[in-house]
């Protein structure tokens, strides 16, 4: 039998109706198919239970639907789950299904191997970019978190917050979360997904010239640029003042708030006189502040803060007028913060 080469979940429907009638097969076979990979997450094509036998083998010996195995699966008792998938090449990223007691189930997927951001806090740039994801493997993240869940239940929202910088995958990731949304596909609206970036002021640009319903994270973290520079090396090419005036562009064309991320480091950002600083930066704008206190990676030096200094900074926001959220870390125990289980399940590649 010829090894199964294309990944099924990398096809358009329209390329897959195009194989199928190459066959002489009707194209309504198609939305068949794509029922019980996207719907259904089914294992093989030998499930496709309403197509023909010798279709499943044709399908079979062209396309491949799991392209990634689950090396490690993590439960924590707040009811996070998070997957460390091997790629076909033996790269490996994360992915975590996020429960909440609104009954929301979130997908955090990553975008690509590694990150070429350098973060000074974050695990996932370690060691640098290695690769973008497919925009199959980036939809096979969503189905191997679907598959997590019990009977029928459905991911009700995606945040593309895990491993790499979306906005310069956008090629692949758009065409994944197009499928997300799709009827035929996961079926979850495009006001459910919010993209997060470092910060790229022309992905932002292209992002809301798509007039999609994404909603926009922006990951601050610090609100003047000698700081920024330090904490965002990306930052020094390109400004606080840019990233802002391209966020301001995605709230004029889609009415969308933005969100800005701010991880807190103790002593290096999160002092009462940054927090001023941000109201001065983000007063006046239609802006939401998600808080991060700083989930610990192993090797580096920073620190979370005291929940006081925290609540501190919080209320300095808010005290300004400043809708302010303090993200709660669900799942820390298992290492779901950006690249930590792939840190600490695997040794670094050289
Ligand atoms: N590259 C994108 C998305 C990935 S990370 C971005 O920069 O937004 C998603 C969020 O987690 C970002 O705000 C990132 O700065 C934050 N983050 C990374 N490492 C963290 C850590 N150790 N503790 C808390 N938040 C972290």
């Amino acid at each position: 039998m010829a090894r199964a080469v294309l990944h099924l979940l990398d096809q358009t429907p329209e390329q897959l109706a195009a194989w199928l009638a190459e066959r002489q097969i009707p194209r309504y076979r198609a939305k068949q198919v794509r029922h019980w990979v996207l719907g259904e997450a089914v294992d093989g094509f030998d499930q496709m239970t309403d197509l023909a036998k010798p279709l499943r083998n044709q399908l079979a010996e062209t396309f491949g639907i799991w392209t990634t195995q689950v090396k490690a699966h993590k439960e924590s008792a707040d009811g996070t789950e998070k997957l460390l998938l091997e790629l076909a090449d033996g790269h490996r990223v994360e992915c975590v299904l996020l429960r909440d007691d609104k009954e929301h189930r979130t997908a955090c997927i990553s975008t690509q191997v590694g990150c070429a951001m350098g973060c000074v806090f974050c695990a996932s740039g370690l060691a640098g970019l290695v690769r973008n994801l497919t925009s199959g493997e980036i939809l096979e993240e969503l189905l191997r978190l679907k598959r997590l869940l019990p009977g029928r239940q459905r991911l009700s929202h995606i945040v593309v917050m895990g491993m790499g910088e979306p906005l310069v995958n956008l090629d692949r990731l758009l065409p994944a979360l197009e499928t997300a949304t799709r009827p035929d596909g996961l079926g979850i609206s495009a006001r459910r997904i919010t993209v997060s970036t470092v910060g790229i002021p022309k992905g932002i640009r292209r992002l809301a010239d798509l007039d999609c319903q994404y909603h926009l994270a922006v990951s601050l973290h610090a609100a003047n640029d000698a700081l920024r520079n330090r904490l965002v090396p990306t930052n020094r090419k390109i400004g606080i003042a840019a990233v802002l005036e391209a966020a301001d562009y995605y709230f004029q064309k889609t009415g969308r708030r933005v969100m800005f991320e701010y991880v807190l480091l103790a002593a290096v950002n999160d002092q009462p006189e940054h927090a001023r600083q941000l109201v001065a930066l983000l007063k006046g704008r239609p802006a939401l502040v998600n808080l991060i206190p700083y989930n610990p990676v192993v090797g580096l030096r920073y620190h979370t803060p005291r929940s006081t200094a925290t609540a501190r900074f919080a209320e300095i926001l808010e005290r300004a007028g400043l809708s302010v959220a303090v993200r709660y870390r669900k799942g820390n125990r298992i290492d779901a913060a950006c690249g930590q289980l792939r840190r600490s399940c695997v040794p670094e590649r050289s």
